[in-house]
């Protein structure tokens, strides 16, 4: 078993610079690298005769076009493009369309990607059973690990950008390594850091299952506050920067209002541009004056002022329609995780909001959440979504005015608006970032009628994307990611997997 210190375990403890530069030094040296990317300019790109999907409703879908990138942007889209000294790809045939957009996943699930699957996964208690040692035995190494595995999955899967949902880590070395790992990856979106988590016991202690509950939804603490204030002014910036810190304050359901609204104002004191949290309608109502008191909680905020167009949640499967309005009319984005979502409507927590909220003009996008368990493979959980739809009455009614656009609409268009991005991303238009997919059309069973949406959102899979660009620079071509020796961090990760399984196995719950 490693040798773990306490002061590695408990964020509570102090821990001084120099000590945090010290083992930042260690951590460093031992882990995996991506090769520097170009940031400044680089050359342009020409993408010639491909079928353009641009879910941009001025310009619909456009067959056989040329688009030209430019310092990372989209610079023209149109027949017979010419640009000096540009790299040239040959795209006819192939499906050109905008980079996917994933509101809510957890990265640092990879640590244990396929040890519980959905199949397996009964309640939530068999998740958070899981969660609990597995966050007490890594290491900072592993979330840096973990993290930029998590962010080079996304990409190879033509998800551009995300928010990853940071809720594992208890400790700053941890909570900077994984925010390190993420922007190693290079996938865009936001960094939500979870304050309040943290971990009282360690690998060979037995714990009760109420004291790691506490632990995991906890107080925040001056050190998680310390950490979010070192994330947010030395790691990442806001403005244009592609990845940007998000925070997510304490998401306990049943919290005093005075409480959340202090946290929150705190975390917008920061100058965070976005505040994250899991939404879930308690069993029960919360006391008056708490989180939860009404319906999922979202009239409790609205009350305390606490929505705006920097607000974002995950879930909110119950949300009623008057909770809906609120979102809508304050600027506040969703984020439903429909796969993952199905069986919540089996355990009683209601269907995926997603259709519903977008009826009633909620910026609303999708995600995956559950790394852990569900496939990577983005087109499925597009589909899933809109699969989803039909649970309930009103969700059928919805579906059955959809078309395919309709449906990629959630991890694209309004997926990208969902997280205040959609001005940046999210279509294939003239001046936006450009996060494209090249998606190859030739492989036995890929339709070759109908809309490019229709073909896309009911046919492709990931084996079919030939390349991703990320702001203008090609991370995967040809059905490979570029300059990632996966052989290297499979190696590194089979390694982290199996040790922290054995050694979260010599954590006891009673
Ligand atoms: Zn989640």
């Amino acid at each position: 078993m490693p040798d773990f210190t306490r002061k590695q375990f408990l964020f509570g403890a102090a821990v001084t610079g120099a000590a945090l530069a010290a083992s930042a030094a260690r951590a460093t040296s031992a882990r995996p690298t991506v090769p520097a990317r170009p940031r400044g300019p680089a050359r342009p790109v020409l993408i010639k005769g491909a079928d353009i999907l641009t879910m941009d409703d001025r310009l619909g879908e456009r067959p056989a076009t040329d688009l030209l990138v430019r310092e990372g942007r989209i610079a023209a889209i149109g027949k017979d493009l010419a640009a000096d000294g540009a790299e040239t790809v040959d795209a006819s045939g192939m499906i050109l369309m905008p980079g996917m957009h994933d509101g809510h996943r957890h990265l640092w699930h990879a640590i244990g990607m396929g040890s519980l699957v959905s199949m397996r996964l009964k309640g939530l208690d068999s998740y958070q059973r899981w969660k609990m040692p597995v966050m007490a035995s890594m290491t900072p190494d592993d979330h840096h690990l973990v993290s930029l595995i998590g962010g080079l999955q996304a990409i190879d899967a033509g998800v551009t950008t995300i928010i990853d949902q940071a809720n594992a880590h208890f400790s700053q070395d941890r909570v900077e390594a994984a925010a390190q790992g993420i922007l190693d990856s290079g996938v865009s979106g936001w960094f939500a850091y979870q304050m309040g988590v943290s971990a009282s016991y360690r690998p060979g202690q037995t714990v009760t299952v109420e004291q790691a509950n506490a632990d995991r939804l906890g107080v925040t603490t001056p050190a998680h506050w310390a950490a979010a204030e070192y994330l947010a002014k030395t790691m990442f910036r806001g403005g244009d920067a592609a990845m940007k810190l998000a925070l997510s304050p304490v998401s306990k359901p049943d919290l005093p209002m005075t409480v959340v609204k202090r946290e929150y104002d705190r975390a917008r004191a920061l100058g965070v541009e976005l505040v994250d949290i899991h939404i879930h309608k308690p069993r029960k109502p919360s006391p008056e004056g708490h989180q939860g008191y009404r319906g999922s909680g979202i009239r409790d905020f609205h009350d305390a002022g606490l929505l705006g167009p920097d607000f974002h949640i995950g879930h909110g499967t119950q949300l009623d329609l008057e909770e809906l309005h609120l979102m809508r009319d304050s600027g506040a984005m969703i984020c439903a995780t429909p796969m993952g979502e199905i069986t919540y409507a089996g355990w009683g927590g209601g269907a995926p909001v997603h259709g519903r909220a977008r009826e009633a003009g909620v910026a609303v996008g999708i995600g995956i959440d559950l790394v852990l368990s569900l496939t990577q493979d983005y087109f499925e959980q597009v589909r899933t979504a809109y699969w989803s739809l039909f649970i309930e009455e009103e969700g059928r009614r919805i579906a059955s005015g959809y078309t395919s656009t309709d449906a990629l609409d959630f991890a694209t268009r309004l997926g990208a608006k969902s997280a205040k991005l959609g001005d940046v991303t999210g279509t294939l238009s003239v001046g936006k970032r450009a996060d494209l997919v090249l998606v190859r059309t030739d492989r036995i069973g890929f339709a070759m009628q109908g809309s490019l949406a229709d073909r896309i959102v009911n046919f492709a899979a990931l084996e079919d994307i030939d390349s991703v660009w990320v702001g203008g620079t090609a991370r995967k071509r040809h059905g490979r990611m570029i300059d990632v020796d996966w052989v290297q961090l499979k190696g590194r990760l089979a390694e982290a997997q199996e040790r922290v399984r054995r050694t979260a196995d010599t954590i006891r719950f009673l």
